[in-house]
């Protein structure tokens, strides 16, 4: 018999995963603060809750797809929280990006009452998530993690156990650095060449065969020249992710310059009030410090 699943955070990522989870023919309970986002599954079958804590006691296994931190830790430990409706041998698996400290305390308080969890962030945005072709990081116990394999399968292509809870959470936050240095490194290469008077259709064809290519290069570099901002991966998520990314830094003693300098490239973006926008919209802090657009 398929376990029974419950899905918190009906967003632009959780709701196309939690359809796909039900396509599988998983029993479904769903459950998002905006009540209204719940009707398209429950018209699909799903069972609506009342609460995390209903959700945790109609489901063997809980998803949790919220923004932050603090939101993990509410719908989970707060008030009717999941862990309120919680008995021993639940599994709580939280797919959002958040700290990997977080993470930890999380599973501990968990741990006191027979919970096991995974933190089990993904990259490939909502097409991935619609599609099913997330990458899934996962930390957590190893035995969770292969019990609750079908289940990632359902959401993802590339699914990688990376060890004890919080090392999913940290495997992307490398990502979302790596991805953040690429980015501004898009831009200052396209704004030199417009500065310099250079066709940029033909500069971009150019150097996206050779060894600056990327998909950053491939996929927003063509954006950016058209100023299409429709998100895409959000600068206001990869804002939060940076900061993630530069406090957990910081509580290992490790210097992350590059990382500090595109946050507060993407903070100016954000003060434009483009925080909605995609990432590629971190062109214009560019064009700021430039003077000029990269059209003139
Ligand atoms: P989103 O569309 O903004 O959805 C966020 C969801 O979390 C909504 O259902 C929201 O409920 C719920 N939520 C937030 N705070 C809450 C709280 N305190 N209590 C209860 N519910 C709360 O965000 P998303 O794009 O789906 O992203 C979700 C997570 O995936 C984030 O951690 C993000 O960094 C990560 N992620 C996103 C992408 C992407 O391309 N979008 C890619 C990879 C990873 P309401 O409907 O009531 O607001």
């Amino acid at each position: 018999m398929k376990m029974r699943v419950g899905f918190i955070g009906l967003g632009v990522m959780g709701k196309p995963m939690a359809k796909r989870i039900l396509e599988a023919g998983y029993p479904l309970t769903v459950w998002n603060r905006t009540r209204w986002k719940m009707e398209e599954l429950v018209k699909l079958g799903a069972q609506g809750a009342e609460s995390p804590k209903d959700v945790a006691e109609k489901s063997d296994v809980v998803i949790t797809m919220v923004t932050d931190s603090p939101d993990v830790e509410e719908v989970v430990l707060g008030p009717s929280g999941v862990i309120e409706g919680a008995r021993e041998g639940l599994i709580l698996i939280d797919m959002s990006t958040i700290s990997p400290e977080v993470t930890r305390r999380i599973a501990k308080k968990l741990a006191e009452k027979g919970v096991k969890m995974l933190d089990a962030p993904v990259r490939g945005g909502d097409i991935g998530a619609k599609q099913g072709t997330l990458s899934i990081m996962v930390g957590g116990p190893k035995d969770v993690f292969e019990k609750c394999l079908p289940i990632f399968k359902v959401l993802g292509k590339r699914i990688t156990y990376m060890g004890p809870n919080g090392m999913g959470q940290t495997t992307k936050l490398c990502n979302q650095v790596i991805c953040a240095l690429n980015i501004q490194a898009v831009c200052e290469g396209l704004m030199l060449g417009a500065k310099a008077g250079l066709d940029l259709e033909k500069l971009l064809k150019v150097v996206t065969a050779g060894a600056a290519g990327s998909w950053m290069l491939s996929n927003l570099g063509p954006k950016m020249l058209k100023r299409d901002f429709k998100p895409g991966f959000k600068i206001s998520h990869q804002l939060k992710d940076l900061r993630l990314a530069l406090s957990f830094a910081s509580q290992l003693r490790l210097p992350l310059p590059g990382t500090a300098l595109v946050q507060q490239m993407l903070r100016a973006v954000e003060a434009e009030g483009l925080g909605d926008k995609g990432t590629q919209a971190a062109i214009v802090a560019m064009e700021k410090l430039a003077g000029r657009t990269l059209q003139g």
